[in-house]
């Protein structure tokens, strides 16, 4: 299906959607926070986006799973889950349906031996600071993603030739159905490859364990944080509103080399701006819609492409519909 078409049958089913809104009444209680029309801009790192038709954070795991487990009755709801929001470009219309955002409850980080047993809502760097906190080593690399762990391990975030993949020892998941299952980094390897995992959209992580290696001294383990903390500060734009890389990069040729042949460097579209500093980075430079931010992003996969043939993918993950 094309663009054009993809978009018509999102908006009907939006429409449709919008106008039987009973199924909002029929929703099982919860014991978490469960409200309707929750503005969503202020929970994602571009800072743009329409609101959640329902926005639910769970008390705990068993509240996930309950109402997952009690949807099975109505008929079939979008669901979607949103972590840090540091790499989700959330759309002007808002996320129909369900919006699960896994808050404190989730935030936990323990750690045994060289082990970490992290919630999802646990921050990327608070996974860092513990590990060099306790001498283990192996998490350098998180020190600067500003992510939680379940959207770390959705999106397989890495940085300086590492992957969060390869840290993992389980993965504790809530299918759709409400089933809360553990299942070993092994008997999933095979969904994780380079800012990919293709294990289904609907699983909610919501825990991690990850396996580190415990080392005499801490210092090793700082001065590769600190390394990375510089290559960041001299290469990305620190302190705006971006949700980092765009686009993956393709084999060969880096996305941002791409994007300087092309002349998009600092390119601007609405508030929506290509970053001067690292042209594969766009930039809310205040007042930008989801729509400017996508369309500067359109602009440049058509020109890389009919300039350079290679067709970019947007690592970013955009969520939700476009204003009616
Ligand atoms: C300044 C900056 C620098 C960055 N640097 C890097 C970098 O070096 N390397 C890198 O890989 N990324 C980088 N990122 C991108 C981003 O931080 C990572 O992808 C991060 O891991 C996303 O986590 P999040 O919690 O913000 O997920 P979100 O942005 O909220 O969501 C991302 C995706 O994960 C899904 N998701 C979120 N939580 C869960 C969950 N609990 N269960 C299942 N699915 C879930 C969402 O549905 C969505 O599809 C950077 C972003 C910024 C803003």
């Amino acid at each position: 299906m094309n663009m054009h078409w993809m978009s018509l049958v999102l908006r009907y089913f939006t429409f449709s959607f919008k106008k039987s809104e009973k199924w909002i009444k029929s929703l099982p209680p919860v014991r978490g926070r469960l409200v309707e029309n929750e503005p969503l801009h202020k929970k994602n790192w571009f800072g743009v986006g329409g609101s959640a038709q329902v926005y639910f954070e769970p008390a705990d795991v068993a509240d996930l799973a309950g109402l997952l487990y009690k949807l099975r009755e109505l008929p079939p709801i979008p669901m979607s889950t949103l972590g840090a929001g540091s790499n989700v470009l959330i759309r002007d219309g808002g996320i129909p349906g369900i919006t699960v955002h896994l808050g404190k409850p989730f935030s936990q980080v323990v750690v045994q031996d060289d082990i970490l047993i992290c919630g999802a809502s646990a921050g990327a760097m608070e996974v860092a600071r513990e590990a060099l906190k306790n001498k283990i080593t192996g998490f350098e690399f998180l020190c600067g993603i500003p992510g939680s762990v379940g959207g770390a391990v959705r999106m397989n975030a890495g940085a300086y030739g590492c992957q969060i993949f390869d840290m993992l020892k389980t993965l504790t998941i809530v299918t759709r159905e409400g089933e809360i299952r553990v299942l070993s980094a092994d008997e999933i390897k095979d969904s994780f490859s380079y800012r990919k995992c293709v294990l289904p959209q609907e699983w909610i992580f919501v825990n991690a364990v990850f396996q580190g290696k415990q080392v005499k001294d801490a210092t090793v383990i700082r001065e590769k944080m600190e390394a990375n903390k510089q290559k960041r500060e001299k290469g990305q734009p620190i302190g705006v509103r971006t949700a980092g890389s765009t686009f993956k990069n393709p084999e060969g040729t880096p996305a941002w080399q791409l994007i300087e042949k092309v002349g998009m460097r600092g390119a601007k579209r609405g508030g929506a701006e290509v970053s001067k500093k690292h042209c594969n980075f766009l930039i809310n430079s205040g007042s930008a819609t989801a729509k400017d931010i996508e369309m500067l992003g359109e602009e440049i996969r058509r020109k890389v492409y009919e300039k350079e043939g290679i067709e970019l993918e947007w690592e970013v993950k955009k969520m939700g519909v476009d204003k009616l």
